[in-house]
Parts: structure tokens; C-alpha cells; sequence
């Protein structure tokens, strides 16, 4: 339906409330006060990184060297990628980027450094190894499991949980996103629901920005087997850097990011939900110049001139809870 009638962008659920809260307005008499965020913020911004790559960055250009018999360059690159750190092992820089504007970052970590059965790359990194470092780059933020792509679905995520428990010392992560997004409706929720988790940040399209819910705000899945709802959140994810400009999904130039968000941000601003940004951290290096630090940078910009409440998962489910 949303792909016939082109309303991907268009929270029509929203809508349909306002009209019920209309009428029950009329009917009552009483005004309907909105839900206010932190700070009485009228809406929230919830601002996430994937952690796929940390020391791919030295990758394409080398091997494009190398294809064209550059071997002079390729020799410099793979000189420099010996010596020196990788452009993506940048946590530290993310978190601080971030933290810049008021903001507080959430990092999904992937537990998995084998590619997926079909071959599918997940981490390049190995989560135990890379773990002092990466705990003490991004300081405080808020740690979320990032669920590699494999089978058997719930003994695989319980597998991957204990492996980022057990560096943690115990803490269970709050919240999950799934890598490539992976969902499988009939079997995710349920999965998430029994293995406590508070909240989920995975349902959002990789081909386009918008509303894969047609709803601005977080909200309970609804259990069909059971007749009730699920009792972790659904975060609804609304934007990714990879789908702004990427062969497979949109092709946006540099200077039409913003324009084309922006009025998905007044969506969101509109009806008080929680505006959830997927930015990984490979495209905070500056050689991304499509979907890199500078778009970054005017997303941020943006959402800090419309007052929003900068917020992470927690203290969403906090809020809603
Ligand atoms: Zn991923």
C-alpha cells in the first residue's frame, strides 16, 4: 500500500489519531495535551550508530589502485594502513561529533566477525578483541547488541547476547537493532519478547527514509498468537545514511539530503514522535563526501534549530514506559 499510494513519508497512522482526538476533543469538551519530551520539547531525536567496519576505510581505494595497476599508490595505501590507524576506527570521534550538539550517541556492536551462511560480511572486527578499546572511546553512551545475519534465529541471538554480556560484565544490553535490518515478523518479535529485551530499533526501509509503520512514534508490537501486545518497544528507525545515496537505494546529491528530510522531519516535530537516525560510523570519514560528516553535520544542525530533545533508547522507554 505505501509503495501503490507513494506514502512512505507520510505517518498516516498520525493522522488517523488526530482525527479520533478531534473528536474526542468535541465530544469532551476538554483539550488533549500532547506528550512532552525532555526539557518540554515538543518532539525527540534518537541518534544511532551501526558498528559494521572499524579498519575497512584503507580497503576500496587500495584495491582500485591495484586494479589499475597503480602500484605505487597501492603500495602507499597498504604502507599507511600498517602504520598507521584506520580512517573508520573512529568511535572516539563519533561519540565526541555527537556530544558536540547536545546529542548522546547509541552504538550497536556485532558480535560476529563470520560472514553470514550466503557469505554476507558481517563484523569486520572481533568484538573481545577490539572490546578495552572501544568501551573506553565511547565513554558512557548507551551499548546496544547489533544481531548478525545467521540461522537458528534464537539460539543464534542468545548466542551473540552472552558474547557482549560477558565483556560487559553481566549488564545486558537494553536494545537491538538487527544488522541489514533483518526481520522476520513472524518469528523476530516473538524472539525479542522472551528474551526480554526493552526495546528494538530495526523497522525502518533500507530503500527509502520514512515510516514503515506509517506511525512517527514508538509503540508496542502487537502479539497475534496471543492477543495482546509484545512487551518490548518498537523504536521505528527513519532515516539511514546508506539509503541516501547508494546504487541499490536512492541517489541523492549532496545538497538534496536535507530538502528531501526535512519534510519528513516536520512529520515527526508535528505529531511529538521521536526522529531515529541510523549514521555509521565509516561515514563520519571526511572521503565521504555524498553521505559523510557534512551531511551528518546539517542533519544535526537542523534538529537542534527545531528544539528537539536529543535522547537515547533508555530514557525513551523511560518516557513511554
Ligand atoms: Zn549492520
Amino acid at each position: 500500500m505505501q509503495h501503490r499510494y507513494g506514502f512512505v513519508t507520510m505517518p498516516v497512522v498520525n493522522y488517523y489519531f488526530d482525527v479520533l482526538k478531534t473528536a474526542v476533543e468535541h465530544v469532551t469538551g476538554q483539550p488533549l495535551t500532547p506528550r512532552r519530551w525532555a526539557n518540554g520539547a515538543s518532539w525527540a531525536a534518537f541518534i544511532t550508530h551501526d558498528i559494521d567496519n572499524l579498519y575497512s576505510a584503507w580497503k576500496a581505494p587500495a584495491k582500485s589502485a591495484l586494479r589499475q595497476g597503480r602500484l605505487l599508490s597501492f603500495g602507499r595505501q597498504l604502507w599507511r594502513h600498517l602504520t598507521t590507524p584506520d580512517a573508520w576506527d573512529n568511535l572516539a570521534q563519533v561519540q565526541q561529533t555527537v556530544a558536540s550538539y547536545g546529542a548522546k550517541s547509541t552504538f550497536f556492536f556485532l558480535p560476529e566477525h563470520r560472514p553470514a551462511a550466503n557469505g554476507t560480511p558481517n563484523a569486520d572486527y572481533k568484538l573481545q578483541k577490539v572490546w578495552p578499546e572501544a568501551a573506553a572511546a565511547i565513554g558512557t553512551s548507551e551499548i546496544g547488541i547489533h544481531v548478525s545475519l545467521g540461522a537458528p534465529y534464537h539460539a543464534h541471538l542468545k548466542r551473540e547476547e552472552h558474547r557482549l554480556q560477558h565483556l560487559r560484565n553481566g549488564v545486558k544490553a537494553y536494545g537491538i537493532r538487527f544488522h541489514y535490518l533483518q526481520w522476520e515478523p513472524r518469528i523476530t518479535p516473538v524472539i525479542l519478547d522472551t528474551l526480554l529485551y526493552k526495546y528494538d530499533s530495526t523497522l525502518g526501509f533500507a530503500e527509502y527514509y520514512g515510516f514503515r509503520n506509517s506511525y512517527c512514534l514508538p509503540f508496542y508490537p502487537f502479539d497475534f498468537q496471543q492477543g495482546k501486545s509484545f512487551s518490548f518497544l518498537e523504536i521505528p528507525l527513519n532515516v539511514m545514511d546508506a539509503t541516501l545515496h547508494h546504487p541499490r537505494y536512492l541517489q541523492l546529491e549532496p545538497e538534496e539530503i536535507l530538502p528531501a528530510l526535512t519534510l519528513m522531519f516536520q512529520e515527526i516535530e508535528r505529531f511529538g514522535g521521536v526522529c531515529t537516525v541510523l549514521w555509521h560510523n565509516e561515514n563520519f570519514d571526511p572521503a565521504n563526501e555524498n553521505t559523510g560528516p557534512h551531511q551528518f553535520a546539517e542533519i544535526m544542525d537542523y534538529l537542534r534549530s527545531r528544539n528537539v530533545a536529543f535522547v537515547n533508547g533508555q530514557e525513551i522507554c523511560e518516557q513511554m514506559g
